[in-house]
């Protein structure tokens, strides 16, 4: 009897125990599911411009995963946090959508500014605050060059590549075969278009093309579903250009193919009418015409031309879509900053800050029609203005966060704007040294207090899976 009493009471011991396992492996499947649900960022106390129509402008923003989770007001923000969500107090602080640079040869040129890894380009796109680049000229090596990159998770920046099909008199390219147009192979690296060049430079007037040419060579890139980019800088290779757009397109809205003319340097009236009715897209780069040109070799040529250069203001008011750029490194004194580039296209002052001539002025930006064209409009000339380019729930949890707001401050403090961190698919990439509280992580306790930029936030476990805020104060 003794016996059989020993062995009912193991069986309940161990049944008792397997309850136990059971209930707690309930309760944690049940716990984790509650903790997947909420944001693994959460950003929150700045000036969040989002580059929407409405809200323009939000306090706090959610993330999870790659994307934007929810915007909105810092209260209903915050609640959403668990235990496991990572806060980052801007402090009043600006957030805008990672910029955009839709023309450069930051990966692909590095040598030039004697970079000899991409990894050290990457890191000074990263601090430049960009998030995403077109490469304009990415040959079968440069293209293996970033594929590794991308495999082994190094590309760190979102990379749209377009593929040359000439370069001055040579042609290169079976790329139909190889690839698809839009093809993806991450996130991040992505086949844009081809690129051709109809011509060289306003100092010589040389085309590489006539009209037959180049219409063989659109048409075929056309008809392969390939968005096509083509170097024109002087007004008469633009007229062949357009002649051939128009043609192939044959009536068609441009909006279905996106094909772009790059640089655009000098551009008449007519021109620029043509451009609009035809939908066909300006990429042109703001670092080029400021006052640094003033003393440019070229200069006394562009004299003659000045009512016809640069002319980006014009083009933007005329509602042409518009992608503004560096070129990278291939502007005067290599500029790569994003705000430097922005301060340039609404100053149109250069490195040495000589005062720009009147006809520079005349065509500066705003810095609202600037920011559009470095982001939303920018994510227009890849068709990816569904899924980054603006702060939207959805879109990739791509950000720049900037010591100031450039819409508030004075125009000539554009260009001491400091990037402080940039964020992409929801990764801190860079962080400006010094700046490293901003990714302050707090994690699964039942109170907490964050101290960060002079702002003091207490977080109060509300349940296991949510904090509310609790207090706030300045100190
Ligand atoms: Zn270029």
């Amino acid at each position: 009897m003794k016996r059989r009493r020993e062995l009912l009471v193991t069986t309940l011991v161990v049944l008792a125990a397997l309850l136990a396992s059971l209930l707690l492996f309930v309760s944690q499947g049940f716990w984790n599911q509650q903790t997947n649900d909420a944001p693994d960022t959460i950003i929150h106390n700045g000036e969040i411009i989002t580059m929407e129509q409405s809200p323009a402008q939000v306090q706090a923003l959610a993330i999870r995963g790659e994307s934007i989770l929810a915007i909105g007001d810092e209260s209903d923000i915050l609640a959403m946090g668990g235990p496991s969500t990572h806060f980052i107090d801007l402090g009043g602080r600006t957030l805008l959508p990672g910029f955009i640079d839709s023309h450069s040869h930051h990966i692909g040129d590095r040598n030039y500014v004697n970079q000899s890894t991409p990894e050290e380009a990457i890191e000074s796109v990263l601090s430049s605050g960009w998030t995403s680049i077109s490469e304009l000229f990415v040959n079968q090596d440069r293209l293996d060059e970033l594929r590794t990159l991308d495999e082994e998770e190094n590309l760190r920046i979102r990379v749209n590549a377009y593929l040359p099909l000439s370069w001055q008199f040579e042609r290169f390219g079976d790329w139909y075969e190889a690839y698809q147009p839009g093809q993806e192979f991450s996130s991040k690296l992505r086949i844009a278009g081809v690129k051709i060049f109809m011509d060289s430079w306003f100092t010589d007037w040389l085309h590489y093309f006539d009209q037959i040419e180049l219409e063989s060579l659109v048409q075929e890139a056309h008809d392969a579903g390939y968005q096509i980019a083509i170097h024109s800088v002087v007004e008469n290779a633009t007229d062949i250009v357009l002649d051939t757009l128009e043609a192939v397109l044959g009536g068609e809205s441009n909006q279905l193919y996106r094909h772009r003319i790059e640089h655009l340097v000098l551009l008449r009236d007519d021109q620029i009418d043509r451009m609009g009715s035809l939908g066909i897209i300006a990429s042109f780069q703001l670092p080029w015409f400021n006052s640094d040109w003033i003393e440019a070799q070229s200069f006394p040529y562009l004299q003659d031309y000045s009512h016809l250069a640069g002319r980006w203001r014009d083009i933007v008011q005329a509602g042409i879509p518009s992608l503004g750029s560096t070129d990278f490194p291939w502007n005067l004194g290599e500029v790569r900053s994003a705000m430097r580039t922005l301060s340039m296209a609404v100053t149109r002052i250069g490195l040495q800050e000589l005062t720009p001539l009147d006809w520079m002025l005349n065509q500066t930006l705003s810095v609202e029609q600037a920011l559009r064209i470095m982001t939303i409009d920018a994510a227009y000339g890849t068709f990816q203005e569904d899924v980054k380019g603006s702060i939207r729930v959805g879109k990739l949890a791509d950000f720049v966060v900037l010591s100031d707001n450039p819409l508030t401050v004075p125009e000539s403090s554009l260009a001491n704007i400091e990037v402080l961190m940039t964020i992409v698919g929801g990764v801190a990439e860079y962080t400006a040294p010094g700046q490293q509280f901003l990714s302050t992580v707090y994690v699964g306790a039942s109170s907490q207090t964050v101290v960060g930029s002079g702002q003091i936030i207490k977080m109060e476990m509300v349940d296991r899976t949510r904090f509310e805020l609790a207090t706030t104060w300045t100190g």
